[in-house]
């Protein structure tokens, strides 16, 4: 462990006995410390809302344990580092050995954690659940092939009346980061605000009114706060942290299905896989109507940029991309759908301050950085085999068979070496699939076809057919 790491360790050693378990868990589990100089820290978390709450409730806290670690330190920063980046430095935390008791102790003489005076429906009510965007309606949902079914399940959830029997309980919904289970979700609580009452709450803001509660030794308010409401939508469930939280989760989602009320969740995973979660937990939502969200297709991509375009054009009246551009910019950003709001803001922006018509040119100029580079197609071994066999007029048997007469040897050597090239299988993993080769004799095999290509350009180049009838 670098010297750097054992600083950060050792201060959020000391940070998690000072503010106690819970509050550490909460609010510091997934702090990573970024960089470090003489005088300044630079720590990062992955969301807006844990920045700014630590920034505004623990930036002293956290100066003084660094300080008791390093004297010189003056400034602490924090930032929201983002998914694709991981964190430059990264330490584990040791175990705390404080007990749960001591922990709820701290909490109550910690003076200026949280604000002692507000109880926690006060907290909720504060709170109102976690804003919602006024864009993310059913109306501006796209639909598509990835997300027929969740969105039949949303709408079918966002149409139930109080009192109805409720059909899938809880409703999970999981996706990668951009396909669209906030939209969804939002969509189902602006659905339902006016005769139900709904509460959407992002795991975190969950966490925040329970800790809260627990400071304002008033769990009670706030359990009676959770289950007097008709829908609870928790938005992000995977950054559900801390073991009591986490309890007071199984209650409320226990509670709420019981009396009949529905449960909404949305995820970046199966239930199944979400490590932090206690069994049971994982169990019960396991046994609700469980879909997923799969990546956004191209068409899905266009669809979701014309209704953005169209929109857009009620606040800006000039705007307009024509349908080749737009074509463009759903073919080239695959990535996500928050990729293809960028995109599209930027194409409003320069529009708006040169008055001056889209072109594609213009677009691919401004989404260039936006454009993930395609993932190559994953060829497959039989694949290989099949296409090699075709080309040198022999049996898929017979580059597998031990025959070792010179019309079989060379193909299934060039094939081996195409194994090896065009896939991550391993030597002796190509070896098994070639007849339970051993894989020396794979690497043979691959050396040798290298060795040819250097001086035989026939081969060479039968190769790179053999490789673009592999890749389209
Ligand atoms: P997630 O919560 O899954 O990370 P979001 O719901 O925040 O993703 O979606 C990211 C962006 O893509 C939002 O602007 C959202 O409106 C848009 N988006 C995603 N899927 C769709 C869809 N099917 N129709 C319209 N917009 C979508
Ligand atoms: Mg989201």
């Amino acid at each position: 462990m670098s010297i750097e790491n054992e600083g950060w360790s050792r201060v959020k050693a000391r940070l998690r006995t000072e503010v106690g378990e819970d509050v550490f868990t909460s609010w510091f589990a997934r702090m990573d410390l970024e960089g470090l100089d003489d005088d300044g820290v630079r720590l990062s978390v992955p969301t807006r809302f844990l920045k700014s709450w630590i920034q505004s409730h623990y930036t002293d806290r956290l100066l003084s344990c660094w300080q008791a670690e390093q004297p010189k330190i003056g400034r602490i920063e924090v930032t929201v580092r983002t998914a694709m980046r991981p964190p430059v430095i990264k330490a584990k935390a040791p175990e705390a050995a404080v007990s749960r008791e001591v922990a709820f102790r701290e909490h109550k003489s910690n003076g200026h954690a949280y604000p002692s005076a507000m109880s926690p429906t006060a907290v909720f009510e504060s709170l109102g659940g976690s804003p919602l965007d006024p864009r993310l309606t059913f109306e501006t949902f796209v639909i598509g092939r990835s997300n027929t079914l969740a969105h039949a399940a949303a709408k079918q959830v966002a149409a139930g009346r109080r009192g109805d029997s409720v059909m899938f309980n809880p409703l999970y919904i999981h996706a990668g980061v951009g396909l669209g289970k906030t939209h969804l979700l939002q969509a189902i609580a602006w659905a339902g605000t006016t005769e139900r009452k709904v509460l959407y709450l992002s795991a975190e803001k969950f966490m925040y009114g329970f800790v809260s509660a627990l400071r304002a030794q008033n769990t009670l308010a706030f359990k009676d706060s959770l289950r007097g409401i008709d829908v609870l939508v928790i938005d992000d469930l995977q950054f559900l942290q801390g073991k009591s939280t986490q309890n007071e989760f199984c209650h409320t989602l226990n509670a709420l299905i019981d009396a009949g009320r529905q449960v909404v969740i949305a995820a970046d995973r199966p239930p199944l896989d979400l490590e932090t979660l206690d069994e049971r937990v994982r169990s019960r939502l396991a046994g609700g109507l469980v879909v997923e969200m799969g990546s956004l297709g191209e068409e899905l991509r266009l669809e979701i940029l014309k209704s953005r375009v169209i929109a857009a054009r009620a606040m800006h009246p000039g705007f307009d991309v024509p349908l080749p551009v737009l074509a463009f910019v759903a073919k080239a950003v695959t990535h996500n759908g928050r990729d293809l709001e960028g995109a599209l803001n930027r194409l409003l922006a320069h529009s708006k301050l040169t008055g001056q018509p889209i072109t594609l040119e213009l677009a691919e100029r401004e989404v260039r950085d936006l454009i993930r580079p395609q993932e190559p197609k994953r060829v497959k071994i039989e694949d290989i085999q099949r296409v090699v066999a075709r080309q040198y007029n022999v049996s898929r048997s017979d580059l597998l068979s031990a025959r070792r007469t010179a019309n079989v040897v060379r193909p299934r050597q060039v094939a081996m070496y195409l194994a090896k090239t065009m896939t991550l299988r391993s030597l002796p993993e190509i070896g098994r699939r070639f007849g339970g080769r051993d894989h020396t004799t794979v690497l043979h095999a691959v050396r040798k076809i290298e060795g040819l290509v250097g001086n035989d350009s026939a081969l060479a180049e039968e190769i790179e057919l053999l490789k673009r009838q592999l890749q389209d």
